[in-house]
């Protein structure tokens, strides 16, 4: 079912369509363009973040899969069936397979929100619209990839070529579980490259179905492969393979270090990381009015949509002495109330659980922490009561008096959970927003600016935005500095990071 008829759904129709699919489903694994059990015959509970129980149980690929899996893609590579294919016959697979994915919107939607408890209306709203123009965008971007001629004396010609790099290893989080995939496995293929996914343990399904919807569009099976397994196993099997050349992983930092340490030892292959952030949002002291409103609501979207499982979330609210107590009263009155936990699959509810009981534990503990060293909870801070108490959720949460250097500052909860640290001046502000590991995205709100070009000067991060959050298109590199990355998702010079540069020298005389 497309979009469209799925945006009509109602809470009934997506609880008889999600009982469906968690029958039908494909959860094995999937090599050479069929799908097959694990070769060791291991599988993992699939479980549901509403209530706990077992959706269903995935293969669980390990080396042995991998391998399997990596053999098919080298002899795709070298076949030349997708790596040498003309780029205007590439991009034809491409759109044809964004146009299945939109036709297939309302099972893919349902997938992602069945496995991490997304609200299904921000599936069909923007995870899967926002799937489709990742396909496009890079299937556009295909025969605008070009090499240079190099200025060298007269009797040579120096060219540089871009080339595919081979077989490409894509490893997704689960937390826009498609989306994240696609913005590697897109312009992976779009590169020409042999493409192996192992997507994140809690949200096995959606991948599968994308895979196969890319064999239905006329790609060659060895192109893209989707091995779904443990982190620990499939994925640094994956990681640690000699002929794979080259990891786009998106995920914690803690496994992005690992990443590259499976690179060094194995093969020197390249690395690409999409990491954690915290991100800081500054609010100047000449915001008043309409502007200040706009500042707030956008806050609270920036921090509570998706459950505040968002590596660019707003997770840290630095606002200004003079207007602090405005400020908070405003973000209490409209905030509390904007994003009210329920079942997923009701188009009406805007927050799910989190993606399982141990991230709710987790925050929950944060939570804790940020009261004992001084933190002020002024709404949320639990778990609701009754009838959701069997999911992993957890009530939005707004945390003042919190002090740069506190846990809650520093650590990325992944959660709805927000943290207001209150400064005196500019230079404050600055020195608050860069005493942080991450380096992802940020935002300063201000009529001045004058000021908003020295907090984009200044503010470590990937991504700066002025008077808004959270906004961008596939042109917009996003990726993080420090300790959240050192890639681009999205934009041109992603694809081009799935390609080599070579340089061929003619001498002519
Ligand atoms: P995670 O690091 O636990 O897992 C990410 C992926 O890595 C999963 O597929 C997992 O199976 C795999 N993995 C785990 N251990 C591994 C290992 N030892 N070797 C190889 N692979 C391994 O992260 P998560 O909890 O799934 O995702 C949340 C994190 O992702 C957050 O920190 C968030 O900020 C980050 N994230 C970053 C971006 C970005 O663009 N910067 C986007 C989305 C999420």
């Amino acid at each position: 079912m497309n979009l469209h008829d799925a945006s009509k759904l109602s809470h009934a129709d997506w609880q008889a369509k999600a009982a469906e699919l968690k029958k039908t489903a494909e959860t094995r694994l999937f090599i050479g363009g069929e799908f097959v059990d694990a070769a060791e015959g291991g599988t993992f509970d699939n479980i549901c973040p509403v209530d706990g129980s077992i959706i269903n149980k995935c293969a669980a690929g390990t080396e042995a899969d991998i391998n399997k899996a990596v053999t098919i893609a080298k002899a795709s590579f070298k076949s030349g069936e997708w790596s040498r294919l003309a780029p205007r016959d590439r991009m034809a697979i491409m759109y044809k397979w964004a146009d299945l994915i939109a036709q297939n919107g309302a099972e893919l939607a349902l997938m992602d929100t069945i496995d991490m408890g997304k609200p299904i209306t921000d599936m069909v709203e923007v995870d899967i619209p926002m799937c489709i123009d990742t396909i496009q965008y890079f299937a556009e971007c295909i025969d605008k990839i070009t090499g240079t001629v190099t200025a060298t004396e007269y009797d040579v010609m120096s060219t540089v070529l871009r080339e595919p790099i081979g077989v490409v290893g894509c490893i997704s989080p689960w937390n826009y579980p498609l989306l994240m995939a696609l913005w590697k496995i897109a312009p992976s293929l779009a590169a020409g490259n042999s493409t192996i996914l192992k997507p994140a343990e809690q949200s096995p399904l959606s991948c599968n179905r994308v895979a196969e919807l890319f064999v239905e569009a006329g790609g060659p099976s060895g192109a893209l492969q989707v091995v779904n397994g443990m982190g620990e196993q499939a994925g640094q099997a994956l990681a640690r393979h000699m002929e794979v050349s080259k990891i786009s992983f998106t995920g914690s930092t803690e496994v992005g270090k690992l990443i590259h340490v499976y690179s060094g030892e194995s093969n020197m292959k390249k690395v690409s990381l999409e990491c954690g952030g915290k991100g800081p949002q500054v609010f100047c002291e000449d915001l008043e009015g309409e502007l200040l409103d706009r500042a707030v609501q956008t806050a609270i979207d920036g921090i509570f949509f998706n459950m505040g499982e968002v590596c660019s979330a707003g997770s840290r609210l630095i606002v200004h002495s003079k207007i602090h107590d405005e400020f908070v009263a405003k973000f209490i009155e409209m905030g509390k109330g904007a994003y009210i936990c329920g079942d997923p699959l009701d188009p009406s509810v805007n927050l799910g659980p989190l993606v399982d009981h141990e991230s709710q534990s987790r925050v929950l503990g944060l939570i804790e922490t940020a009261k004992s060293e001084g933190g002020k909870v002024e709404f949320g801070g639990a778990a609701p009561a009754g009838e959701l108490q069997k999911g992993a959720y957890i009530i939005p949460t707004m945390i003042t008096a919190v002090n740069s250097n506190d846990t809650i500052a520093q650590l990325e909860a992944f959660g709805p959970v927000v943290a207001v640290i209150k400064v005196d001046s500019d230079d404050e502000a600055v020195e608050v927003a860069n005493n942080s590991i991450y380096g992802l995205q940020g935002s300063v709100w201000t009529d001045n600016y004058r000021k908003a070009m020295r907090f984009a000067r200044e503010i470590e991060c990937g991504t700066f935005l002025v008077n808004s959050y959270e906004e961008g298109d596939m042109t917009q590199p996003f990726g993080g500095f420090k300790q959240s990355g050192n890639a681009k998702d999205m934009c041109f010079e992603s694809l081009l990071s799935y390609t080599n540069s070579k340089a061929v020298w003619f001498r002519l005389n």
